[in-house]
């Protein structure tokens, strides 16, 4: 990975090449890891989460025109909207991601200013850590910066949100934005998804979190995810609640077996995975391994079998992890179905950690993970 200062240069030099002068803004929004959860957020529960050190950029100048002009360092294209109009980009769908914030804020009654600017992200893309909440939080930043107005992060996420909801068509909950534009410097968060307030949770010192990218790519967008969802607002409402979050595990014991098999699981599942993150964020703060390593368990192994989102690459990578030194529990994150897991680690152990779950899982799959740690970093901002 590049450091700040290269990094900073690599896209001063790619902004002034297109656009001819150097860009006067700088904004960032972090990528996330859900340490617990994850799937409880659109079921009105609580998420543990930490928004990370790889994060997205926009270097950026006002272009006194109507039309906001991009290119992505990431993808090496360039796609333009404009601000008076509301069409998606059938042929450049990433640029939907900005041009929805763009819509929604339309929408709030904040003027918008058309800009130039050059994107590049350190978050692997559709791999599971929220490339794409970094990648609206960030342009949302860039707006406010040059509108000249002012919104609270809640806000920031909640709109970013709706736009990935409404513009690109993805019916994600709210943990991306909110862990982007929430994130405090050195903590994660735990989320609680009804009421949106967020808690920073410290971590024991001596821990560590290690992704563990399996390279296996997932489409968020496809069936599955929707289908999940499904399933559980088709529980809750068998069980006479608004959303899962207001069912308890001894209220669902009593009454599981009225719901249909399937249902059933997957609301065993989120029911589960919500007391899970209330005890995860005691234990990380205790630094309790034992706790640790039977909740993560506990979480992989709902996600087997329960909400059946675990595709064979996460299962080469958690026999990888548990098998490597210095591991105190491992777990999938985000939607599941490939991308990034998550180790604890103890920190000492890190490097040797890495380098075994690399020579493991290369044997096994014949594909070179990605295993490094990240530390929480501050949410969506200025340069
Ligand atoms: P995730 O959010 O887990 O990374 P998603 O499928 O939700 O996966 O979002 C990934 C999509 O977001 C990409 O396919 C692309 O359209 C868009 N995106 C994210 N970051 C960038 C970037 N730096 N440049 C261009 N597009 C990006
Ligand atoms: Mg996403």
């Amino acid at each position: 990975m590049t450091t700040h200062p290269q990094r900073r240069q690599t896209l001063a030099e790619a902004f002034e090449a297109r656009f001819g002068t150097p860009p006067e803004l700088w904004c960032r929004a972090p990528g996330r890891v859900d340490l617990m959860g994850s799937h409880t957020d659109y079921n009105l529960g609580a998420v543990l989460t930490l928004p990370i050190g790889r994060d997205t950029w926009i270097a950026a100048s006002p272009n006194h025109t109507r039309s906001v002009r991009l290119h992505s360092l990431n993808l090496h294209t360039d796609a333009s909207f404009d601000l008076d109009t509301a069409d998606r980009n059938a042929d450049q769908p990433w640029i939907n991601y900005i041009h929805g914030v763009a819509e929604e804020l339309k929408a709030e009654g904040l003027p918008l200013v058309g800009f130039d600017g050059v994107i590049h992200s350190t978050v692997p893309l559709s791999s599971g850590l929220s490339s794409s909440a970094a990648l609206e939080c960030a342009a949302a930043t860039v707006f406010e910066a040059l509108g000249g107005w002012h919104l609270e992060p809640l806000q920031k996420a909640l709109l970013c949100q709706r736009a990935e909801n409404r513009f690109v068509g993805v019916n994600c909950g709210i943990l991306d934005q909110f862990t982007s534009t929430m994130g405090q410097d050195g903590c994660a968060l735990l989320l609680d998804c009804r009421d949106l307030s967020g808690q920073p949770v410290a971590i024991a010192h001596g821990l560590s979190i290690v992704i563990c990218d399996t390279r296996s790519k997932r489409e968020l967008a496809g069936t599955e995810y929707g289908e999940r969802r499904a399933q559980c607002e088709a529980g809750a409402r068998l069980l006479g609640a608004s959303a899962l979050r207001e069912v308890t595990p001894e209220q669902f014991a009593a009454r599981e077996h009225e719901l249909p098999a399937m249902v059933a699981k997957r609301c065993r599942f989120i029911i589960g995975e919500h007391a899970r993150v209330y005890a995860l964020a005691t234990a990380l703060a205790n630094g309790d391994r034992e706790a640790i390593r039977q909740l993560t368990a506990a979480s992989f192994d709902g996600a087997c079998h329960l909400y059946e989102i675990a595709a064979p690459a996460m299962h080469s990578m958690m026999a990888a992890m548990l098998a490597a030194p210095g591991v105190i529990g491992a777990r999938q994150a985000g939607a599941g179905f490939g991308g990034c897991m998550i180790a604890l680690v103890e920190s000492a152990s890190v490097d040797d950690f890495a380098a075994a779950v690399r020579t493991h899982y290369a044997a096994a799959t014949g594909t070179e993970p990605e295993i490094y740690p990240v530390t929480a970093a501050a949410g969506a901002g200025l340069i």
